[in-house]
């Protein structure tokens, strides 16, 4: 489609928009003028679905009303509560359902999974991450290797941008393969890198991870409602991920986990287990042996905090309505509109730093800005934008098109290129 730059042409697309309906499901934060503010900070935290409110409170309420009893005699039960968030989570990264389990929160989730899925052994003992990995995942990468008795300096290997470059070739890849594939016990990457908005070829990632006896994991946080995934295709053995960005579950909310099937049965994998994860038809016999239930739920370990999932079922019910594969649409036509208008600024201060191509990103753009310190930031967010700083000059926008419009982007346009 040809964009036009003019503020009609915003309202137009709008106009169009058959997903634009959802926005009202939505409390948009205001501005101190009053007006809604530009919220592009979905890559941050999500915005509140209004029924997730009710949702909290009815289990509030069946609190009060039951008791104990609310473990089974609801419509949700406490026991099961979960259960109902794993098949709408698994349409949402392209999963089997016995492959999802809602649990923990993202870094513990890559911890428990790293105890599975990172298994040193004699020389094969090192972990591929990308280069400005998120400090979280660095600094569980660099505590396994040294619980593991390994030194990071030597066994953490860097998937680096060619210089100049801010973005990662899977040639370069697949030369460190090449040179240390035998000494690689896995490959661990973020699905989308939460600086760049680069999002890789998991698949590619995989296959090659595998094609040299390595294990594959992904952190899918800046993935997870935002692209497709694929995560059951793209053969990976593990993925978490958290609720709170794309996923619109609210502030430290619960994340996700993937553990391929070809893991569902295996009851050799080391992992630290818990009574969750424990077969469910005996759970309450409360006898010492552990037996994993099949599939991702046998890495639980806690009973699930309810309080702080119902917000998911209030998220989840909303992509379900919307279809994620009509969310992805609009995200494509929602971010190439924001390039073009980010490309349409007079003079030369701002290159996007994301990939051009949509298979290559999700909705999140990353703005490069020459000559800017934080208070270009300061100004842009005095007039009502939110989005977010990264130093040294990078500001992160992310569209997203369960409630963005095409009029926030021609609004963030307006009000950065005044400011520049
Ligand atoms: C947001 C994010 C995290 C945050 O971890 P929490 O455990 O949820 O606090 C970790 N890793 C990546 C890649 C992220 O984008």
């Amino acid at each position: 489609m040809t964009f036009e730059p003019t503020k009609e042409f915003a309202q137009s697309l709008d106009a169009g928009d058959k997903l634009s309906r959802f926005r009202e499901s939505f409390h948009i934060p205001k501005h101190t003028d009053g007006t809604e503010s530009v919220y592009l900070c979905g890559n941050s935290l999500g915005l509140q679905p209004k029924k997730a409110a009710a949702y909290v409170q009815e289990e509030l309420n069946d609190w009060a009303e039951l008791g104990v009893k609310g473990h089974f005699d609801k419509t949700f039960p406490w026991t099961r509560y979960q259960e109902f968030l794993t098949e709408p989570m698994a349409d949402v990264v392209g999963a089997k359902p016995h492959e999802v389990v809602v649990m923990n929160t993202l870094t513990p989730n890559l911890h428990f999974m790293m105890v599975s899925f990172y298994q040193p052994q004699g020389k094969r003992k090192k972990i591929i991450m990308e280069a400005d990995a998120f400090p979280s995942d660095t600094y569980a990468v660099d505590s396994q290797i040294k619980f593991h008795g390994g030194d990071p300096a030597e066994d953490i290997i860097l998937w680096q941008p060619r210089p100049g470059s801010s973005t990662l070739e899977i040639e370069d890849l697949e030369s460190i393969l090449r040179k240390h594939g035998d000494e690689v016990a896995l490959v661990m990457i973020a699905s989308i890198n939460y600086y760049t908005g680069q999002f890789f070829d998991l698949k590619k990632i995989t296959d090659l991870g595998h094609s040299h006896g390595a294990l594959v994991g992904f952190d899918c946080a800046h993935g997870a409602g935002n692209v497709d995934l694929d995560l059951h295709n793209s053969g990976a053995d593990f993925a978490v991920w958290c609720t709170y960005k794309y996923m619109n579950s609210g502030p430290g909310s619960i994340g996700g986990c993937f553990v391929h099937e070809r893991h569902a049965d295996n009851d050799n994998l080391d992992r630290f287990a818990g009574w969750w994860g424990h077969n469910k038809e005996e759970r309450f016999l409360m006898e010492p042996k552990f037996d994993p239930i099949p599939g991702a739920e046998g890495w639980q370990q806690s009973n699930a905090p309810i309080l702080s999932m119902a917000p998911i079922r209030a998220s989840m019910d909303l992509f379900m309505e919307a279809g994620f594969k009509n969310l992805l649409s609009k995200s494509v036509s929602l971010t190439n509109y924001l390039e073009y208008l980010v490309n349409n600024i007079p003079g030369d201060r701002i290159r996007i730093i994301t990939p051009d191509k949509p298979k290559d990103r999700g909705c999140q753009l990353s703005l490069a800005v020459k000559n800017a310190d934080k208070s270009l930031f300061k100004d842009i967010s005095s007039r009502g934008v939110i989005a977010d700083w990264r130093e040294p000059d990078v500001i992160r926008v992310a569209p997203a098109p369960l409630y963005n419009s095409y009029m926030d982007c021609w609004n963030f346009v307006q009000i950065l290129s005044s400011e520049l």
